[in-house]
């Protein structure tokens, strides 16, 4: 009951501060025990005066002189001078007149704050201050550092902590008594209150550990149960057919490499059985996710049934079903392929329904649409779903319930993760990584280019269009401001009057279905030289012979997204290049640099995740439920005890209903990863 209670019945919050702490999204007192520090600063150690060095610090002292005065407009200064047996410090607040009043002489405080050189002499800057006790709540102490904003502070929250800190202490446990005990782990309550304040480092490692752990153990538990779950349902067993695949092989334009072959065949023995494949291939740009689904698909159409192949834009399902007819024709397929739009007529759509009733249509391509419409879905055995973090999970989940069994599912993702942290965010699905390159690609080569290195880059690029090749320029938005020089509107009357001699053409999300088709079939077939867009390029699209990519105001840009965009060019012989735009002098960040020497993906996930943390890789906004805010993705080793403690609790036969809180919990997370 204790964790409903609302934060205006702790003592020292009015109803002022309610509403403040709304701003935060505070409003229970379970809201703010689940509200963790973003970081620590350590206080904890009390320096003698004689001692100080720059940078945080705390000391404990007693307090000699304190005066305030105004200084300018409306600055106000107060100073003080603290004294231990050591020696003697100025203390310095800006604007906190209040301050003066708060302080008695000849008292003894805990004061921390920054030690730094002011106007060549040393002081402690804008210190919290508290009288010595053995319980400092602002001072003294490893410093929990929440997210705050202009209403409310960390210290104000550090203070609001204390006040439920018996609450917290009070708090049951969560986790089965074995698994705690089996990992040493922290009791909850434990580790709640160490998050908040901490005692020691080692104690806040300790609530770190335990806080993770749990989190894993939920998403595992979660996911093993999704396994189950699709693993008692029946989809349409494929044989596999050893006629089929060598001639399919054959008739590639090309050699597939072992990672394909490796990947080909596993999904190929996922389907000969009942149970629904649900299998995650993970491959960089480039990698040839498709072929390995062309492959797939045509097992299933020799059998008579039925494929769906959902892509994230129109633009991509057109694309695809472009790719798959050249794939599947020579195998006598390719009249199978049916395009599904979100802007065809209803007689089209009749044709549509017509020829899938008939059977003739067996391989239907689309985007949502393919959900949305009544389309009959019986004989689906097979549903591939391109770039798969780009569905949300509602949009999948009636897709598979349309077909009224369950599909086999087969996910390709250009967005590599690294494998600990795939493995725990889709741990429901088996997981593939082609991570080999068809020989003889080369890397693109990109550049880091300022402001005062365009106008030779422009000529370095005409020499190259010159010579036949394409480009593509994207922008960070489509319109903007008046001269704002990166909006994709702006560039593109610029690119025109910079290369006269070249067709430049302009793609973008709020044009018509039809505009954008038709633009980039002139692109496709090198009636236009220069395509300036926004990210609607960003996935698939694949123009061979377009090897410039040019990225105005590359700053805006994710790494993961930089990368990707980075991807439609180099795909074919010719060398790639890639060129990010810098504003300004300020010197480029670190993600951008990197992209300058790396150009394996899973690499720069990797660098990705460590700059920003997870919900960066992961796409946070998709999965915003999902909440993966201690796990500890570096530890690996904790990673795999928590999933096997998950293991072992299903093993055990042990019922959720047992668990209330884990309940709830693990329920939620279901409907996150869940596919059906
Ligand atoms: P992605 O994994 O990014 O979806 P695609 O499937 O679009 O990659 O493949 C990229 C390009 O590489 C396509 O033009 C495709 O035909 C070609 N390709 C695929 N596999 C191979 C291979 N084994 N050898 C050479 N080229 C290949
Ligand atoms: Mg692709």
């Amino acid at each position: 009951m204790a964790l409903v209670k609302s934060l205006e019945e702790v003592r020292g919050v009015g109803p002022r501060m309610v509403e403040h702490l709304q701003t935060l999204g505070l409003s229970t007192v379970s809201d703010l025990i689940d509200y963790y520090p973003r970081h620590y600063e350590d206080y904890s150690q009390v320096t003698p005066i004689q001692n100080l060095r720059p940078g945080h610090v705390t000391i404990e002292a007693t307090i000699k002189q304190v005066s305030g005065r105004y200084v300018r407009r409306g600055m106000h200064i107060t100073e003080a001078i603290a004294s231990d047996e050591s020696g003697s410090v100025r203390l310095v607040w800006f604007n906190q007149a209040y301050r003066a009043s708060g302080l008695k002489q000849n008292q003894t405080y805990f004061v921390s704050g920054r030690y730094e050189l002011r106007r060549q002499r040393f002081a402690i800057m804008n210190p919290s201050v508290e009288r010595a006790s053995d319980f400092p709540v602002n001072t003294a102490r490893l410093l929990p550092v929440y997210k705050e904003n202009k209403h409310v502070s960390s210290r104000q929250l550090r203070t609001l902590v204390q006040e439920i800190l018996p609450i917290i202490d009070h708090l049951g446990e969560t986790l089965p008594a074995w698994v705690v005990k089996d990992h040493e782990l922290l009791p909850r309550s434990r580790a709640l209150h160490a998050i908040h304040a901490p005692r020691s480092s080692h104690e806040l490692d300790q609530a770190k550990r335990r806080l993770g752990f749990e989190e894993i153990f939920t998403l595992g538990l979660a996911s093993l149960i999704n396994k189950r779950a699709n693993d008692s349902e029946q989809a349409l067993a494929i044989p596999f057919n050893v006629e089929l695949a060598r001639s399919f092989v054959k008739s590639l334009p090309f050699r597939l490499t072992d990672a394909q072959r490796k990947v080909v065949w596993r999904i190929c023995q996922d389907m000969e059985h009942i149970r629904p494949m649900n299998r995650l291939v993970e491959g960089d740009v480039g990698s040839g996710k498709t072929a390995v689904a062309a492959m797939a698909s045509v097992m299933v159409l020799a059998k008579g049934k039925r494929v769906a192949l959902m892509a994230p834009t129109e633009l991509l399902a057109r694309q695809h079903a472009k790719t798959m007819r050249d794939f599947i024709s020579p195998l006598g397929f390719g009249e199978r392929i049916l395009l599904l739009t979100g802007g065809m007529r209803f007689k089209e759509k009749q044709r549509a329904a017509a020829a899938i009733a008939s059977g003739q249509a067996g391989f239907l391509i689309g985007t949502h649409a393919l959900i949305q419409d009544k389309i009959d879905m019986h004989d689906l055995a097979l549903i591939i779903i391109d770039e798969q973090q780009r569905f949300g999970v509602r949009q999948r989940a009636r897709l598979l319930a349309k077909a009224g069994h369950m599909p086999h599912v087969l996910s390709l993702s250009a967005t590599p993760i690294p494998r600990s942290l795939a493995l725990t965010i889709y741990g429901e699905m088996d997981l593939s990584i082609l991570d080999e390159k068809p020989v003889g690609r080369l890397a693109v080569i990109t550049k880091l280019v300022s402001p005062t290195e365009r106008i030779r880059l422009y000529k370095e690029i005409d020499g190259q269009l010159a010579a036949g090749r394409q480009m593509f320029v994207v922008c960070p938005h489509i319109s903007g401001i008046e001269e704002d020089s990166r909006a994709a509107e702006v560039v593109y009357e610029r690119l025109t009057k910079d290369f006269p001699h070249r067709k430049v053409d302009l793609l973008h999300g709020r044009m018509k279905t039809d505009e954008k088709t038709t633009v980039m079939e002139r692109f496709i077939s090198h009636e236009s030289d220069v395509l300036v867009s926004t990210t609607v390029i960003e996935v698939g699209v694949d123009v061979p012979n377009a090897t410039i990519m040019m990225i105005e105001g590359a700053e805006h840009f994710g790494l993961a997204q930089l990368h990707q965009l980075r991807g439609r060019v180099g795909r074919g012989i010719d060398q790639g290049y890639c060129y990010l735009l810098l504003e300004g002098n300020e010197p480029p960040s670190r993600r951008l640099r990197a992209l300058e020497t790396m150009n394996d993906g899973f690499q720069l996930a990797e660098l990705d995740l460590n700059l920003r943390g997870p919900g960066a890789v992961y796409g946070t906004a998709q999965h915003g439920a999902l909440d993966l805010r201690l796990v500890p993705l570096t530890d690996s080793k904790l990673i795999s005890e928590a999933r096997d403690a998950a293991e072992k609790f299903l093993e055990k036969d042990e019922s959720l209903l047992h668990y209330k809180h884990l309940k709830v919990v693990v329920d939620r997370l279901r409907t996150i990863t869940n596919l059906n």
